[in-house]
């Protein structure tokens, strides 16, 4: 295969026009000729600089030199050293702001496709029936992990390694948080690729009980004192969702984001034969431009809706990955970008009907030193649609902190929790992931439940 060393071998994707009318998997993945051709364009360079990248610190270049070589059950060790969900990561990590941002490559050509080389290892490994090995012993201490989001995940999966015994608790009725029911199928297929990577963690000995709600069914202080787990390692998320406050917010129609994709992807909403199906929006307005605002949008879209995103900064403050957007403009979502919604308006039943905004404009740099909106007097206008999907962020749920007496929250209503090994106020008690971040990324969520492994390791051998 000719590869020319400034460029990424172009990965295969489905047809736009197709892939807007199906909830398939988006991006097809490189097959071995590819990966292997993409893998030659690596340096191997001395002082990797997109190993400085990667919050987990994968040795890149090792990977990448076993892919070249053909190994891919040595790449997938490699890679299993520091992350245990490769096949997730290599999907839906920021690689252009992480490893990718830095590599050498890109300085003067496109940056080696380090995401895509990670997502071929994962899915060839799992072809070919390579998993992580269980330990060989069992140290007799039990610990707690509250949520199987990437964090509790990775957290159970490293601590079982070391050899104790682990059981994750979650409140919903399947595993994976967001993974299963946040990211939507077509970016990353849930029995396919997220169900192995649980049934790994599961091989390595994590039991994971489903439904059950830490601070309900059961609480913190029980599952120490009553149920004999030396500690316990909180993961469970920020899944709380804002809204706007405007005037109509209350109509029917209104969703916010994390309702809407996770009546979709966990309920299967989408399908017809679904017990639960969800409206299907003939025009829907969401609000927001980050990544979940991307997948509502898209989401809506395959259910057959006119889309439109309504963000009030200009596209390169988008906060969402210029693959994310790129792929929803190509489906055919449309951008209302410098607009905020100001009123949501419904008809006689309080179904609703439209949605008034106001024009925007870019003015001085705010605190975060992105340039802050101003809205521009007598600009209003009004958008007909019947659905509006509010993706404005996400907050921790309250209710475990709150039923755990000496468990210190910030002021955002996030566990205070040290970075380096998730200690939190309470003694025995880690945590970690957007739980403790507030809403963040997966990889800093496997992160920090590497972090908290640790913390309960050196915890409990003190
Ligand atoms: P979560 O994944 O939220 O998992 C927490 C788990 O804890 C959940 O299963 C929840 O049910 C459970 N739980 C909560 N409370 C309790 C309780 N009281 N008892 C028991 N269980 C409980 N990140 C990226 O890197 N790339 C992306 O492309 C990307 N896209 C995203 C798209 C969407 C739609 C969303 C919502 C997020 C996206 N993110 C993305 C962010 C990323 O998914 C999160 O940062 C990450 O999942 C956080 O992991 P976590 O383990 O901390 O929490
Ligand atoms: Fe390879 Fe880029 Fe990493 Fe250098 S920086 S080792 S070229 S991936």
């Amino acid at each position: 295969m000719e590869v020319d060393v400034m460029k990424k071998i172009p990965v295969r994707e489905q047809d736009p026009k197709v892939r807007a009318t199906n909830f398939e998997e988006v991006c097809l993945g490189y097959n071995k000729e590819e990966a292997e051709a993409e893998a030659s364009r690596c340096l191997n360079c001395k002082n990797p600089r997109c190993v400085e990248g990667c919050p987990v610190s994968i040795q890149i270049p090792q990977f990448i030199q076993a892919v070249k070589d053909g190994d891919v059950a040595e790449a997938y060790r490699v890679i299993g050293e520091s992350s245990s969900l490769p096949a997730i990561c290599g999907r839906v990590c920021p690689q252009e702001t992480q490893c990718e941002g830095k590599c050498v490559r890109g300085i003067k050509g496109e940056a080696v496709a380090i995401g895509k080389l990670e997502r071929y290892v994962a899915d060839t490994a799992r072809e070919m029936g390579i998993h992580p090995t269980p330990p060989k012993e069992k140290n007799g201490k039990r610990v707690a992990v509250i949520g199987s989001g990437p964090a509790g995940l990775t957290c159970a999966g490293d601590l079982a390694k070391m050899g104790y015994d682990v059981t994750i608790f979650e409140a919903l009725h399947e595993a994976g948080g967001v993974l299963t029911y946040g990211i939507p199928e077509f970016r990353l297929p849930k029995e396919r690729v997220v169900q192995k990577e649980i049934d790994n963690v599961k091989a390595l000995g994590v039991k994971i009980e489903t439904d059950v709600v830490v601070g309900k069914s059961v609480k913190i202080d029980e599952l120490m004192k009553k149920e004999g787990f030396s500690a316990v390692f909180v993961g469970s998320g920020a899944g709380l969702p804002k809204f706007m406050n405007i005037p109509g917010e209350q109509a029917l129609g209104v969703f916010s984001a994390n309702e809407f994709l996770t009546r979709s992807n966990l309920m299967k909403a989408f399908s017809p034969d679904s017990s639960t199906p969800i409206m299907r929006p003939k025009k829907a307005v969401i609000v927001g431009g980050g990544n979940v605002a991307m997948d509502a949008a898209r989401t809506a879209l395959r259910m057959g809706a006119e889309v439109h995103v309504v963000y009030r900064r200009s596209e390169a403050e988008l906060p969402a990955r210029v693959e994310e957007v790129h792929h929803a403009k190509e489906e055919g979502v449309i951008f209302d970008l410098l607009t905020n919604p100001i009123e949501i308006l419904s008809n006689e039943e309080g179904w609703v009907s439209g949605i008034r905004c106001i024009r925007m404009e870019l003015g001085e740099p705010d605190e975060s030193g992105r340039r802050s909106p101003v809205a521009v007097e007598g600009s209003e206008f009004e958008i007909e649609c019947d659905a509006v999907i509010m993706s404005l962020g996400t907050s921790p749920n309250p209710l475990i902190a709150s039923t755990t007496e000496g468990l210190d929250v910030n002021r955002r209503g996030c566990i205070v929790a040290d970075e380096a090994n998730g200690k939190s106020s309470k003694d025995g008690v880690y945590a970690g992931g957007d739980a403790v971040t507030g809403a963040a990324t997966v990889i800093l969520a496997m992160g920090a439940g590497k972090a908290g492994a640790k913390g309960i390791d050196e915890y409990i051998n003190a």
